[in-house]
C-alpha cells in the first residue's frame, strides 16, 4: 500500500516514509491511495484492541520495512483498554460510552501517540542522529507525545507551550517528565510556539546535530491507529446486539472523527456518525452553507477543541468531494459553553455520571435528538479525556472532587522540570545546542 498527498504532489510513499514525513511536501496530508474491505467476519478470531488492529491495520503495512514488526508494534502501543459502559439516562433512549482515556495521560491521544512512538522506536538505527520530535501544544498532545517517547532510545521530545496558558493541571503533565524529554514554557502565544517549531525545522544549525521531526495530529501514524477502537468496538457491539452503533464524537481538528468514517468506509459496522464541536462552528456552518471558511479559533471550556481551521477536512474532502457528499455522511452540531457547564450538571445531578467538557458536548449532542431518534439507535458517546484531568472546570460544577485515576495520580505527583523561553529562534537554538540545564 502507497499513500499519497491529499493535493496530489509529490511521490506516492510507502508506510514508514508518510510516517516520517508528517506533512507531505506540497502541504497537503498522506492518505492511502486505496482502500481494504473487510467484514465483520474477517474479524472472526480478533477480540482484543492489538487483535484487530493488526488484521486492520496489515494491509496499510503491507511489503513496509515495518510490516514484520506490526504485531510487536500494536501490543506494545494498545496495552490499555478501551471499555464500554452502558449508561442509565433519565430520558428515553439506548445510551452507551465508550472510554477513551485509560492510557498514560488519560485522552485518547494515548493511542496515536503510542503508535506513533512505537514505530518511530523501530525506524530509529542505534548508529542514527538522535531524532528529536518538537511538539508546540496548548493542551494534550504535547502530554501524550512526551509519555509515549519517554525514555526511548535514540529519541528526545521538545515541548513548548504557552506560559500561563494551560491549566495548572495540565502544565503539569507537560512538564513532569525529564530524561529525553524537555519542557519550554514560552513567554507568548499557543501561535508563537507553533512559529518557532516551524522556524526549527528550516534551521540549519539546527538540523546539523540532530534530526527534527514533528508528531503533529495531522502525521498519519497518530491517526490510523485510532480507527482500531471504532473497529472493535463496532465489531463487539455488531457481535452482541446485531447492529452497528452510532457514534457522538467530541471534534476540534477532526483526526477522531475521519478514523471513525475511515473504519466505516472500510467495511466495519459503524452506523450514524455526528460530530460535536464547541463553539468553534467551522464544520457545522460548513454542512449548513457549503461554503468551507476556516477561521481564527475563540477559546472555550472544551479547549482542546478550540480549532478554526481543523486539518483532517482536506481528507474528509479528498474521501468525498464537496459539501453535499460529506452531508450524507455525517452530521456536525456546535455546543456553546453554557450547554456544556448545564450538561456537565445535569447528567452528573440525574445519573452519577462526571463528563470532562469536550465529552460533555457529546452528551448534550445526544441528550438534543429528537426522541425518535434516540430511540431507533444504538448511541455511543466518545468520551475523550477523563474529567480528572479537568478539576479546574469540573469540580466546581459537581460540587465536590473529581476521582483521579491512579495512573494520572502517579503523573501528577511527579516533580515538574521547567525551563522558560522568550519566543525566539535564538533563544530556542541556544537551549536544544546545549545540554539540559
Ligand atoms: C484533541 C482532543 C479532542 C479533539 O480531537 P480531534 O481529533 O482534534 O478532533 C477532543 N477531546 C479531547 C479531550 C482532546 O484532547
Amino acid at each position: 500500500m502507497k499513500f499519497i498527498s491529499t493535493r496530489g504532489g509529490g511521490a506516492p510513499l510507502a508506510f514508514a516514509s508518510a510516517l516520517q514525513q508528517g506533512l507531505a511536501p506540497d502541504g497537503g496530508l498522506y492518505v492511502p491511495t486505496d482502500w481494504p474491505q473487510f467484514s465483520p467476519t474477517d474479524f472472526a478470531n480478533a477480540q482484543t484492541l492489538p487483535e484487530v488492529a493488526e488484521r486492520l491495520l496489515a494491509p496499510f503495512v503491507a511489503n513496509d520495512i515495518l510490516a514484520p514488526q506490526l504485531r510487536a508494534i500494536v501490543t506494545e502501543a494498545f496495552d490499555f483498554p478501551a471499555p464500554v459502559r452502558a449508561l442509565s439516562p433519565p430520558i428515553a433512549g439506548d445510551l452507551r460510552v465508550l472510554e477513551l482515556f485509560h492510557g498514560p495521560t488519560a485522552a485518547f491521544k494515548d493511542f496515536g501517540a503510542r503508535f506513533l512512538a512505537a514505530c518511530f522506536s523501530r525506524l530509529q538505527g542505534s548508529d542514527d542522529r538522535l531524532l528529536n520530535i518538537l511538539v508546540a501544544t496548548s493542551g494534550d498532545t504535547g502530554g501524550a507525545v512526551a509519555a509515549a517517547f519517554h525514555r526511548r532510545p535514540g529519541l528526545a521530545v521538545t515541548v513548548l507551550f504557552p506560559k500561563g496558558l494551560v491549566s495548572p493541571t495540565q502544565e503539569r503533565q507537560l512538564t513532569c517528565w525529564g530524561d529525553n524529554v524537555r519542557s519550554f514554557a514560552v513567554h507568548g502565544s499557543f501561535d508563537d510556539c507553533q512559529r518557532l517549531v516551524k522556524a526549527a525545522f528550516l534551521d540549519p544549525e539546527l538540523n546539523a546535530g540532530q534530526a527534527l521531526s514533528s508528531a503533529n495530529s495531522i502525521n498519519l501514524g497518530r491517526l490510523l491507529p485510532q480507527a482500531v477502537y471504532y473497529a472493535a468496538m463496532s465489531l463487539a457491539h455488531w457481535r452482541e446486539h446485531g447492529r452497528a452503533p452510532n457514534f457522538i464524537i467530541p471534534s476540534g481538528n477532526l483526526g477522531n472523527a475521519v478514523a471513525c468514517v475511515w473504519a466505516r468506509h472500510m467495511g466495519l459496522p459503524v452506523g450514524e456518525i455526528i460530530l460535536a464541536h464547541n463553539a468553534n462552528r467551522t464544520v457545522p456552518d460548513y454542512l449548513v452553507s457549503g461554503d468551507w471558511m476556516p477561521r481564527p479559533s475563540i477559546p472555550t471550556l472544551a479547549s482542546a477543541m478550540d480549532v478554526g481551521h481543523p486539518s483532517n477536512m482536506e481528507r474528509l474532502q479528498s474521501l468525498f468531494p464537496g459539501a453535499a457528499q460529506i452531508r450524507a455522511r455525517l452530521e456536525a452540531v456546535s455546543v456553546d459553553d453554557t450547554q456544556i457547564t448545564q450538561r456537565i450538571r445535569q447528567d452528573f445531578a440525574s445519573m452519577g455520571e462526571v463528563w470532562c467538557p469536550h465529552t460533555a458536548t457529546a452528551a448534550e449532542v445526544w441528550a438534543a435528538l429528537p426522541e425518535s431518534r434516540r430511540i431507533a439507535g444504538d448511541w455511543i458517546l466518545v468520551a475523550t479525556a477523563s474529567p480528572a484531568k479537568f478539576p479546574e472546570i469540573v469540580e466546581p460544577l459537581i460540587g465536590r472532587p473529581v476521582e483521579v485515576p491512579p495512573s494520572l495520580a502517579r503523573l501528577l505527583n511527579r516533580p515538574t522540570q521547567v525551563e522558560g523561553l522568550t519566543p525566539e529562534l535564538a533563544a530556542l537554538r541556544v537551549r536544544l545546542l546545549s545540554p539540559t540545564s
